[in-house]
């Protein structure tokens, strides 16, 4: 899966897709925000999920919200680039948009966990750039999730009864990120994004630059 980009100095690059896994309440979704809002040439992957939606979600936005016999069908037909069943829930990343924004040479980001991870580096190995962000402690994961006060007490129980088994997949990201304090998290995970975007595998138009800069010094 790969794409001709215009990367750093207008030398050609392929796409990439950048991964951010944690359980939940370690500040991802904060993290991913950021990321979109103050990096360009990167989108944001739209998951499908059977789900509910929560307050303040929307839907096309956060992620497309469908019931379960449409989630079979777009895993059936083959619409999904990767799924997983999380919290008895659904989620799987629509192909389409992936594949249309790495084409118009544009870095795709995607929140998604281990299971969706796992399966993407089997598809696009070279092109998968992944990133696992750990909270501090485990009373600040607490804190986090209850602060957010969009799910009930039993969800919270769910989650940190979760975090643990999650956690225990920190060892397949190719970068750990601790998220003691979000200015700084993002600056890490910003910096990996801008290395990765300079990586020479990655910069497909190298090769016809360096020839150009030969022949000038030649003249
Ligand atoms: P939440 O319900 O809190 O929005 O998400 C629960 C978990 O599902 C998070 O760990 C999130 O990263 C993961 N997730 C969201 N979308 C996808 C997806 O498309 N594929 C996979 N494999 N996991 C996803």
């Amino acid at each position: 899966m790969s794409a001709g980009g215009h990367g750093l100095s207008g030398v050609e690059r392929r796409g990439l897709m950048f991964v951010l896994s944690s359980p939940s309440g370690a500040g991802k979704t904060t993290l991913s925000r950021l990321l979109i809002d103050k990096t360009s040439g990167l989108k944001m992957s739209v998951s499908a999920t059977t789900r509910p939606m929560r307050p303040g979600e929307v839907d096309g936005r956060d992620y497309f919200f469908v019931d379960k016999s449409r989630f079979e069908t777009m895993a059936k037909e083959g619409e999904l680039l990767e799924w997983a069943t999380v919290f008895d829930n659904r989620y799987g990343t629509p192909r389409v948009p992936v594949e249309a924004a790495l084409s118009a040479g544009q870095d795709v980001l995607f929140d998604i966990d281990w299971q969706g991870t796992q399966q993407l580096r089997e598809k696009a190995r070279a092109d998968v750039v992944s990133v696992f962000i750990l909270p501090p402690s485990a009373a600040d994961l607490e804190k986090r999730l209850h602060s957010r006060a969009q799910d009930s007490d039993e969800v919270i129980r769910g989650r940190m009864d979760r975090a643990s088994h999650e956690m225990s997949h920190w060892a397949e990201y190719d970068y750990i990120v601790i998220n003691h304090e979000i200015d700084e998290a993002f600056a890490e995970v910003q910096s990996i994004l801008q290395a990765e975007r300079l990586k020479r595998e990655r910069r497909t138009g190298l090769t016809t630059f360096v020839r150009k800069l030969q022949q000038q010094l030649e003249k």
